[in-house]
């Protein structure tokens, strides 16, 4: 089996390292990781730059490690490039921080899965709930269990695995369970200061505020100690009352 693992926290990241070195327990590794750190970069792919690879040291028994200029959905792309095997198995992460609800959208870990599944490869992402002091350990053995498992079965089209883990000792850690995702949008998220020269400028603050928390999410999961397991389409199509919006576009829509 052919791995890629990639992130969004970047090549130097501690948990590229603990995830490589449990992928490289099953198979052939490939590290294809951002040179420095791109989360929140969402699916962005470069267009507008040329894409670099550099040779990078990586303390796990990888076949191949690179660090690019590119970001996390750009990794994925990179990693079938230049007549290299297609990888069966894109992996991503360790995410230090947690990835629940929309933060879907925004987060690159998530995205360097998305991107696999949309290549038609079994993907999957996985974080730990903490920014700091995080114990990758436990997220690393899940993240094996699992890839062993992917190895040997199929994946519905389009689909990846976006898996949290709660950030505790192996002893304190639940069962996995299948989840949907949750409602975590961030409030109050720019904060207004002023720059020496008296102009203006932002910087994101934001506090997530949990909406839709209850059992069967993302986020009820891993508030509950259980290691949180979402499969996630990238389908975003309208799921309400088509009737209203009929209603809404009436005369501008036939
Ligand atoms: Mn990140």
């Amino acid at each position: 089996m052919r791995i890629l693992v990639t992130n969004d926290d970047g090549i130097h990241a501690p948990g590229l390292v603990h995830l490589a070195r449990a992928m490289a327990t099953l198979g052939e590794v490939i590290v294809i990781a951002p040179e420095r750190q791109q989360s929140a970069a969402g699916h962005g792919i470069t267009l507008h730059k040329p894409l670099r690879m550099s040779a990078a040291e990586i303390d796990a028994p990888v076949a191949e490690a690179w660090a690019t200029n590119g970001t996390p959905a750009d990794c994925t792309v990179l990693a079938a490039a230049d007549d290299r095997p297609r990888p069966d198995l894109v992996v991503a992460g360790i995410n230090a921080g947690a990835n629940l609800g929309e933060e879907v959208l925004y987060s690159g870990t998530a995205s360097a899965a998305m991107e696999g599944a949309l290549q038609g490869l079994k993907a999957f992402a996985i974080s730990v709930t903490a920014y700091e002091q995080c114990l990758f350990e436990p997220a690393a053995e899940f993240a094996a269990k699992l890839a062993r498992r992917l190895a040997e079965s199929d994946m519905p089209p389009d689909t990846f695995l976006n898996v949290n883990v709660p950030n505790v000792c192996a002893e304190e850690l639940r069962p996995a369970v299948l989840s949907r995702l949750g409602r975590r949008k961030y409030v109050n998220s720019l904060e207004r200061r002023l720059d020496p020269r008296g102009r203006s400028y932002y910087w994101f603050t934001g506090e997530p505020l949990e909406s839709d928390c209850d059992e069967g999410t993302d986020i009820g999961a891993v508030k509950a100690g259980n290691i949180s397991v979402t499969p996630v389409h990238f389908d975003m199509n309208f799921r309400g009352r088509r009737g209203e919006i009929e209603q809404l576009l009436d005369g501008i829509v036939e």
